[in-house]
């Protein structure tokens, strides 16, 4: 497929030295930090978030990405190799499931609890935290379950169980590096020193 025929969304900044396109997640944290460096720094871009367009149009981009880019691995790579639910366009549409909708508020204590629980902290950028708590409420509103804000979906519960949160390799990652992949959570040594969170790989598909 030809990529440019996609339907960007563009920023234009001062800098236009550079040929930058993203391809982002509505709910990833570290997406929308990316996007805010470029228009901090003044760079013109455009971008398109990939959790929010028909999944044929997507498999098509991942199927035409994957063949130009080595990304496996980096630590944050496109394509996501997830599937949304069938149904799922531009709009994500209705919910795939009856259960009742949740709150900020509800994914905050949610947050809270498995923090407790786990002996990990959470993030201390409230700013950061607050929009991954957007990005979980968003993925537990859209499939109805806790669906990591940094991951795409591969299509059904089933297939993402193991990044459904707390993910199952945040509980290597928190205590041997720190945070987990999304840095929502901290190990409480790294907070005591007054660490930061750390880029670490996404090892959902074995890296
Ligand atoms: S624990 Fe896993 S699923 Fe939850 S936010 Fe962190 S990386 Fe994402």
């Amino acid at each position: 497929m030809n990529l440019d025929d996609l339907s960007y969304e563009s920023r234009g900044g001062t800098r236009g030295d550079h040929s930058i396109t993203v391809y982002a997640l509505s709910t990833c944290g570290f997406c929308k930090k990316a996007l805010t460096f470029l228009d901090e720094n003044g760079f013109s871009y455009r971008f398109i978030h990939v959790d929010l367009i028909p999944v044929e149009t997507k498999n098509e981009i991942k199927a035409t990405l994957k063949a130009r880019l080595p990304l496996r691995r980096h630590r944050r790579h496109f394509p996501p190799r997830g599937l949304h639910p069938p149904g799922l366009g531009k709009d994500p549409g209705p919910r795939v499931n009856a259960m009742a909708e949740k709150t900020t508020e509800q994914t905050r204590l949610f947050t809270r609890m498995v923090a407790q629980k786990q002996g990990w902290e959470l993030n201390p950028d409230t700013e950061f935290y607050d929009s991954l708590v957007d990005g979980l409420t968003t993925n537990f509103n859209r499939y109805g379950y806790y669906l990591c804000p940094c991951r795409d979906s591969d299509g059904s519960r089933e297939q993402d169980r193991n990044a459904i949160c707390p993910c199952l390799w945040s509980h290597e990652d928190v205590p041997l590096r720190g945070n987990c992949y999304c840095a929502l959570y901290l190990s409480k040594k790294l907070v005591a020193e007054g660490g930061s969170p750390s880029s670490i790989p996404d090892r959902r598909y074995g890296d």
